[in-house]
């Protein structure tokens, strides 16, 4: 059953770093939308799902550990049309707990390996994935296109509070260019990982707006290595953040997130009075 949490809870960080600097950070809490399915992974699936399910079936495509592709399989359930994962790389058994999920909620997995995957939008790849599964609605890596960012650019309404930025986590940026278009504030995003990401935005907002839309920037120094990379200093960030919080940060995305925003915070970079809303997925 997809129960929904909507609208996801804001809460106050109450934290002595930041009441030193006179700064506040609100908690839009949409990893509580549901319990298996990341809230940005839900707003991006929302407006896909009409024609998913006129098409009674929906392909994407992910990695082995792909929060997409489990919120897509429980998604398709829900709303009875099938779907169609393809992983990048090879199978693996027994299925890692992300896929196990994707397979018990319906959906049915397919492998490409890594040089088919970079070619997986191309016209040969598509058709024999047609020849295979029959046709489809294709969703595209990360669930981000126009549909996914109306979806996010839904969210700022819902944070009835006055805030003057917003910080979230960027892994493909169809969150972040979502969000910038439905926001009056700036959005600041923070990549997870390595990538040039700023072109890939803007042609997200291209096509769904026609143009840039929104005041956003990205902060590309808190990848920590890379995507799926970890640090020792990002470990200790999130264990002394858990222990004084009681809550333990995404390490892939929203903990490298939390550790800019705490950093910046820290340089001087918001005047005391500021509130900043921070996106927890
Ligand atoms: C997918 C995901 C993100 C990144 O979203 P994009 O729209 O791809 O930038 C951030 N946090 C979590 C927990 C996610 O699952």
């Amino acid at each position: 059953m997809l129960d929904l949490q909507l609208p996801s809870p804001v809460a106050e960080l109450r934290d002595e770093l930041l009441a030193a600097r006179g700064v506040r950070v609100l908690l839009k809490r949409d990893d509580l939308i549901h319990p298996e399915i990341p809230g940005n992974k839900w707003r991006k699936l929302k407006h896909n799902v009409a024609p998913a399910v006129e098409a009674g079936r929906l392909l994407t495509f992910g990695g082995a550990y792909s929060n997409h592709l489990r919120a897509t399989a429980a998604v398709g359930h829900h709303y009875g049309f099938d779907t169609i994962g393809v992983v990048r790389g090879e199978e693996h058994l027994p299925l890692n707990p992300s896929l196990a999920y994707a397979v018990s909620r319906g959906m049915r997995l397919t492998y490409l390996d890594r040089t088919s995957y970079r070619l997986k939008t191309s016209a040969v790849v598509l058709d024999t994935l047609r020849g295979e599964f029959g046709d489809f609605y294709l969703l595209p890596e990360g669930g981000s296109n126009p549909a996914a960012l109306r979806g996010c650019a839904e969210l700022p309404a819902e944070i009835t509070e006055p805030f003057d930025a917003v910080f979230c986590a960027v892994g493909t940026g169809g969150t972040l260019a979502g969000l910038a278009a439905g926001a009056r504030q700036p959005v600041i995003g923070v990549p997870v990982l390595k990538a040039a990401l700023e072109d890939d935005i803007i042609a997200l907002q291209q096509a769904t707006y026609g143009d840039r839309v929104g005041d956003w920037h990205l902060e590309p120094d808190y990848h920590f290595g890379g995507y799926a990379k970890r640090t020792p200093s990002l470990d200790s960030f999130i264990e002394d953040f858990d222990s004084r919080h009681d809550l333990l940060l995404d390490w892939v995305y929203e903990a490298k997130m939390m550790y800019a925003l705490f950093d910046q915070v820290h340089r001087g970079h918001f005047a005391p009075g500021t509130t900043v809303v921070a996106l927890i997925n």
